[in-house]
């Protein structure tokens, strides 16, 4: 199998790859225009979703509306922060221009302040867009109030000081430089008890700063503070990767919540569940750097359009669509969505982007859509060495509601390498670029 081969045949849906020429396609510059089909966020799922929509009916009216200049990846950032597989920056920041003139569709490079769902109306700084069809792909937004209440300081200062590094671009850019600058200590990974974007991510991290340490003989200490009994993806495996690849580097904390933080004194205060007393203690943890991942939410954009959430802050859908539970000319797809037990995963923001742009062209020509039948399907590559890797696959099917079935890999170097030949080939299909690899 060629190494792009793997995404094409981890994509399960039933979206058919058909060929665009594209004809009109431009970097649009408004005060005020109208769309058909309007697209909010050009990252997984909303340039998957614009691809689609072109591909299958070439004179569909589709705008894209992005708040970046450039594509910036966080799948494989993980394999940058830890230096291994030679993945440049390069490799995780691509311009969208390639993928507009490729596919066709029009990009507005602005920030979308607000949205008239039942006017129809975009507002963005440079001017306006009405819509028939909107799909929101906002992605997530971070939830600091629950870790530090009103003390907006304090958040600021964790957001600056210890990134969550869940939202590319400089908060990687700064982990990175933590890592490089690590003299010796403990390297804290703080972990949310709630859903947050990418579950395997942070013990990846963990994974990856610890084999830079390893490499560059660093007398470094990986503590992850987690509120679970277990990693919340791929448990066994990452109980077995910091065991027999870690077992002085990676200190796992089950049970244990991140209280509070001192940048000062440089501690992080946690209370951890004593399986001997059965009783919380609370414990203080120093600390050279650290990531503080607050819970996660769907973007602020959806609740302020009016688009109903969940308490815990992610969208509710219309089973077994991707429309809103608010408005029928509204689909939210990729991390926003909370209605279905879909991991926040690019594959999965790419799979759904797929979906609704089957339903689309099928609505748009007055047909209907199988949901029930055609559902997403999900693969998940983690490295835990700098030659080895783990995979999940999720298969879902609709009964009563969506159930899933899982398959985890073994660590090995095939999965490895199926690792980087799906994060190209992702990336080749949304965003129209060869890798150079
Ligand atoms: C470290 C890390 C590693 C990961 N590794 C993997 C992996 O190996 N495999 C995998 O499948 N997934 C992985 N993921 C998860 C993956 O990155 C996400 O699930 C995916 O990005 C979700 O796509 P999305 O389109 O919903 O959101 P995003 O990709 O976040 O896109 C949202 C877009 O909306 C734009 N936007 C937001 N607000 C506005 C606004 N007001 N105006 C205009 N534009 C706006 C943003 O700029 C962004 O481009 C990883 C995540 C992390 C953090």
């Amino acid at each position: 199998m060629f190494r792009r081969d793997f995404f094409k045949f981890s994509i399960l849906t039933a979206a058919a790859l058909t060929t665009v020429n594209a004809s009109t396609n431009e970097k649009v510059k408004i005060n005020s225009i109208k769309t058909k089909v309007a697209i909010c966020g050009g990252g997984f799922a909303g340039l998957s979703c614009a691809k689609q929509l072109k591909s299958l009916n070439p004179n569909l009216d589709v705008t894209v509306i992005e708040k970046r200049a450039n594509f910036s990846s966080c799948p494989f950032s993980n394999a940058w922060l830890g230096d291994i597989k030679n993945i440049s920056y390069e490799d995780l920041n691509y311009d969208y221009n390639s993928a507009i003139e490729k596919y066709g569709y029009n990009f507005v490079n602005a920030t979308i302040s607000d949205i008239d769902k039942d006017k129809k109306i975009i507002t963005t700084e440079n001017g306006t867009i009405e819509y028939e069809y909107l799909v929101m792909a906002v992605g997530i937004d971070y939830n600091y109030k629950k870790l530090f209440r009103r003390d907006v300081e304090k958040a600021k200062d964790c957001q600056i000081k210890a990134p969550a590094g869940l939202k590319p671009g400089s908060e990687h850019i700064k982990l990175k430089r933590m890592i490089k600058n690590f003299k010796g200590g403990n390297f804290v990974i703080s972990i949310p008890s709630q859903a947050y974007k990418c579950p395997p991510a942070p013990y990846e991290r963990a994974c990856m700063i610890a084999t830079y340490f390893k490499e560059n003989k660093i007398d470094g200490k990986v503590i992850i503070i987690d509120p679970r009994v277990k990693p919340a993806a791929k448990p066994e495996r990452f109980t077995q990767a910091f065991n027999e690849f870690y077992k002085d580097i990676i200190e796992y904390k089950s049970n244990t919540k991140f209280k509070d933080v001192d940048f000062d004194k440089k501690e992080i205060y946690v209370e951890s569940f004593n399986k001997k007393t059965l009783v919380f203690e609370k414990i203080t943890l120093p600390f050279e750097e650290a990531s503080v991942i607050p819970p996660n939410m769907a973007n602020k954009l959806i609740k302020k359009a009016g688009l109903a959430t969940y308490v815990n802050g992610w969208a509710k859908l219309r089973q077994p669509t991707f429309r809103s539970v608010s408005h029928e000319d509204v689909y939210i797809i990729g991390d926003s969505q909370g209605e279905y037990p879909y991991p926040k995963s690019a594959q999965m923001a790419n799979s759904c982007g797929y979906l609704v742009a089957e339903e689309l062209v099928n609505r748009i020509k007055g047909k209907g859509y199988k949901y029930k039948t055609y559902l997403p399907g999900n693969v998940c590559y983690s490295m835990v060495t700098a030659h080895k890797a783990v995979s999940i696959s999720h298969l879902y099917e609709f009964t009563d509601k969506v159930h899933v079935t899982s398959i985890t890999s073994d660590i090995d170097t095939f999965t490895a390498d199926a690792a980087e030949g799906w994060y190209f080939g992702l990336i080749e299909d949304i965003l129209g670029i060869e890798s150079l690899r």
